[in-house]
């Protein structure tokens, strides 16, 4: 049985993985599940699971908790704030950690399982986004292995071949670049003049993927995309020059891997996140997932697009942030986090969230971090700033 902590249980990711697992529970013994405040969903979790530990971030709502699971009788011990989150992810009976926190919230406990050596199944891009060089660096000296969720990256890791080494890079297995797909959310054909006045609820709205809001929103401006070349950069030791975005709106191509001999390798399947986390849980093995075989006849079209950088402002700010290097992702990515949680509360318009992390990477400068402490010294500085000009 492999031990498993869910960090983030309550939301998409740590649901669909509860789903996969309830599919095969002889082989995972849930340790550990947490949430922030959700204290019916990590309740009706508990009574489920019977993990040893339940972690509610926010205090008040740990105590909401660990009384409704008195009354209830049950021995899940109940822990609090991130260094209840650090705990779980690092305890000894835990062999893998699904990092399924939204956001930066995620750094601290998703570095930790790194430090210490488990098998990370990462959904958490935000993390890698941040921390690039120290988390990749933690994960080679530990001897970690770092299995991605993001459909993306789960594509381009199974089109890549098992002789693949982070340390050796892309042209050791011969190649030549990354396709990284995107539908194109839900805004890739609305007039761009109606973009401005576009409201949270249409934003969420995504046409092929069900997905918790910050992320949904990310899809809509395509900033989304933007931290997965991030992400593709540091998961496969790679360049942004060597990572191009398609628009694939039907989203059953997950991504593909060009070869120098003009070979490219696609994975496909329907956009089910049990997919990618049945096979990072299951890796180097497969198992089911509960997703229906795709019927390629029924979906009759497979259509690709260059993308427009006008329109989506958001992925040339990634790839310059990349193309900086140092803590400029983690600017970037503290300014897209203020933004969207000001578009989310209708307290900025939808196109001012790239001026607020255009005007954000130009006011704090990035530099290399050779620690955590100047990473988050700059994702602070960076909020502070973001939030100026969010208003
Ligand atoms: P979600 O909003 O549905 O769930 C987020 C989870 O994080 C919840 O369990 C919530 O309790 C927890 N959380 C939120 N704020 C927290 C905080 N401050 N401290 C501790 N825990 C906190 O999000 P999601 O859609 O499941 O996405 C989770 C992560 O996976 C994101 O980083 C996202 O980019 C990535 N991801 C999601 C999908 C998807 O299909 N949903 C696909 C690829 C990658
Ligand atoms: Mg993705």
């Amino acid at each position: 049985m492999t031990g498993i902590t869910i960090l983030g249980a309550t939301g998409t990711i740590g649901l669909n993985t509860l789903n996969v697992i309830s599919q095969h529970r002889e082989k995972f013994d849930v340790i550990a599940l947490t949430a922030h405040n959700n204290v019916d969903g990590l309740l009706a979790q508990c009574l489920e699971w019977s993990p040893r530990y339940a972690v509610m971030v926010n205090p008040h709502a740990a105590q909401q908790l660990e009384l409704a699971l008195q009354q209830a009788h049950s021995s899940v011990q109940v822990l609090t704030g991130v260094e209840g989150l650090m705990q779980v992810a690092t305890l000894p009976e835990v062999q893998a950690v699904m990092a399924a926190i939204v956001g930066s919230a995620g750094l601290l406990p998703t570095l930790a399982a790194a430090t210490v050596g488990k098998r990370i199944l990462l959904a958490n891009k935000e993390a890698l986004v941040m921390s690039g060089q120290l988390f990749m660096d933690a994960i080679h000296q530990s001897g970690a292995e770092l299995l991605p969720i993001d459909s993306e990256h789960n594509a381009i890791f199974q089109c890549l071949p098992l002789t693949f080494r982070r340390t050796q890079g892309l042209e050791e297995v011969g190649v030549k670049r990354i396709l990284l797909t995107a539908s194109g959310g839900p805004f890739r054909t609305y007039p761009l003049a109606k973009l401005e006045s576009v409201t949270p609820e249409q934003a969420v709205a995504h046409p092929n993927w069900k997905m918790g809001r910050k992320i949904s929103v990310d899809s809509a401006t395509m900033m989304n995309k933007g931290l997965e070349v991030i992400e593709a950069c540091w998961l496969f030791a790679t360049t942004p020059n060597q990572v191009e975005v398609v628009i694939h709106p039907q989203s059953i191509i997950h991504s593909m891997v060009e070869y120098l001999d003009g070979s490219v390798l696609a994975q496909l399947g329907n956009p089910d996140m049990r997919t990618p986390i049945a096979h990072a849980l299951a890796w180097p093995k497969r198992i089911t997932s509960g997703v229906p075989s795709l019927d390629l006849t029924q979906i009759a079209k497979l259509e690709f697009e260059p993308i427009d950088m006008t329109r989506f402002p958001c992925l040339r700010l990634a790839y310059q942030a990349m193309q900086a290097g140092g803590t400029a992702t983690a600017i970037l990515n503290a300014a897209n986090e203020i933004a969207v949680q000001a578009f989310l509360e209708k307290r900025l318009q939808f196109t001012a969230i790239p001026e607020v992390i255009e005007k954000t990477l130009s006011a704090v400068t990035g530099r290399h971090a050779s620690h955590l402490g100047m990473i988050l010294e700059d994702d602070a500085h960076a909020r502070e700033v973001a939030s100026n000009f969010t208003g």
